[in-house]
């Protein structure tokens, strides 16, 4: 054992939470970054030195101030789903592995549940629903990931076309965080404070106690409809995500042949055709499928919801799943991150399709944005030869209106949720002087003679 465990393990008094076991740590040191060629090709290999398990605020301070005092670099970890490298450490040093943090203290009476960081989104939901309530939105990985990762790297999901992203409409109520200092603080983040550290990939301090905002549960369906062109497909889509009298949690659009990719259950679609999933109220179900069959769509299935064990549970097929399907029936998919402007979203596929052809399948998410406003979101499924190309096509989109929140860059800045106020950035400036939690991922972070930290 090093002297960094051993002393750790001293730390915490409890030896078998400080994880050495070079297998171990290489697993607990890895996300979901080889979803991209290029990630892959930057972050094979990375590893942390050992990977502590914390079971309370008080030792994440204890591990916290010892990493200050000897200059370790510290990782925070929910449960790696993270598709970008963001719980990779790039330097060595500690992962500080939050999955035994994982109490749901309850739910109050406004419908905001009060969590530890390691609790998993799916035992939140499970918990939520029996009581009532739902989350708001969530990734597809909802069975593994946990809400602190959610926070600390997602955006949004499934339930995102009714209520948004995470970071929007105060869902998000409050949380702490505990800083990188020579004695770390407890501080609380609430309200407009929490952009501060939300999406900032654990680079400038490690949420705790979590308050997050629920909505009222729903008796939900699982719908798909089968159109032969995606052009009726879109159209349909866009008359159920954008009227508000539809109560839904999901409006997915595949262009055929992503459907072919979702192995165990294409029987559920129309060969040859562009296929929509649907999480609508069991209630207007039925309304769903007459009018469906009215624009000239054909109903294939359609299932009350049985949560999130339901079988087959279509969310598995959307979002950033879709892309995990299409790269299993072919390594060399990858994929993009887009929003279409409303306006001229059909321009704009068009132009896409003209240029890339079957290298540029479409995926569409409908979401709201944090104006209200219903748009297609995109997560298209790309076909890779070189970097250059796929930079190529990324320049493409931009010059044509389309946004692009690059998955394929390892540090804040480049993705798509950097605040341009700069607050996360500040936040880490006042936190994490040293600049030791998650190094690298803060890429216009600048290391200051820590002496002359000032509060900004
Ligand atoms: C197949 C697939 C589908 C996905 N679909 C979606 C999707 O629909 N929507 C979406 O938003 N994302 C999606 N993701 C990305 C990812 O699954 C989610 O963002 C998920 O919520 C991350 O949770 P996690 O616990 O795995 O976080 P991790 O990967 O463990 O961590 C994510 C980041 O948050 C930081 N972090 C973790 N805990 C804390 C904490 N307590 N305090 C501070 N920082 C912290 C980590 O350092 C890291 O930088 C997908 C990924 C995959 C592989």
């Amino acid at each position: 054992m090093s002297n960094l465990a051993i002393e750790l393990s001293e730390l915490l008094g409890d030896g078998a939470r400080v994880l050495t076991q070079s297998q171990v740590v290489e697993r607990l040191s890895r996300d979901f970054y080889w979803y991209s060629p290029v990630l892959k090709a930057q972050l094979d290999g990375k590893r942390a030195d050992v990977v502590v398990q914390p079971i309370s605020t008080e030792e994440i301070c204890a591990v916290l101030r010892y990493c200050y005092r000897h200059d370790v670099p510290v990782t925070v970890r929910g449960a790696g789903t993270g598709n970008y490298g963001q719980a990779v450490p790039l330097k060595g040093g500690v992962v500080l592995d939050l999955q035994h943090m994982d109490v749901i203290e309850g739910i109050d009476e406004e419908g905001v549940a009060v969590c530890q960081p390691g609790v998993k989104l799916g035992a939140l939901e499970n918990y939520a629903r029996e009581r009532g309530w739902e989350l708001r939105c969530y990734p597809s990985t909802i069975a593994k990931a946990s809400v602190g990762g959610f926070l600390g790297g997602g955006s949004g999901g499934i339930g995102s076309v009714a209520h948004g992203g995470l970071r929007d409409f105060d869902t998000v109520r409050a949380f702490e965080v505990v800083t990188m200092e020579t004695e770390p603080r407890v501080v609380m983040h609430e309200g407009n404070a929490v952009h501060d550290v939300l999406h900032a990939w654990g680079t400038n301090g490690v949420m705790t106690q979590i308050r997050i905002a629920l909505t009222p549960a729903v008796e939900w369906a699982q719908v798909v409809v089968n159109f032969p062109a995606f052009d009726s497909a879109y159209d349909f889509s866009e008359t159920i995500a954008a009227n508000e009298a539809w109560t839904k949690r999901l409006v997915t659009v595949f262009e055929w042949p992503i459907p072919s990719f979702f192995a165990p259950v294409k029987q559920l679609m129309l060969e040859g055709h562009t296929s929509i999933f649907f999480l609508i109220a069991e209630a207007q179900r039925e309304q769903l499928a007459d009018d469906a069959q009215a624009a000239g769509g054909t109903v294939s299935y359609a299932e009350t919801y049985a949560g999130l064990r339901s079988s087959p549970l279509l969310s598995d097929y959307t979002w950033n799943h879709t892309t995990l399907w299409a790269m299993k029936a072919d390594a060399a998919y990858t994929y993009l991150q887009c929003g279409f402007d409303a306006e001229r979203s059909r321009e704009q596929i068009a132009l896409l399709k003209k240029k890339y052809c079957s290298d540029f399948l479409l995926h569409m998410e409908w979401m709201k944005n944090g104006a209200g406003v219903v748009i297609p979101g995109a997560i298209p499924v790309v076909r890779f030869t070189t970097e250059e190309r796929l930079n190529e096509m990324i320049s493409y989109c931009r010059e044509i209106g389309v946004f692009v929140a690059n998955p394929h860059v390892n540090h804040v800045e480049g993705g798509g949720r950097y605040r341009e106020d700069n607050v996360q950035l500040q936040t880490k400036y006042r936190y994490d002087p040293k600049g030791l939690m998650n190094p690298g991922k803060m890429a216009t972070f600048e290391r200051r003679d820590v002496g002359e930290v000032q509060p900004i």
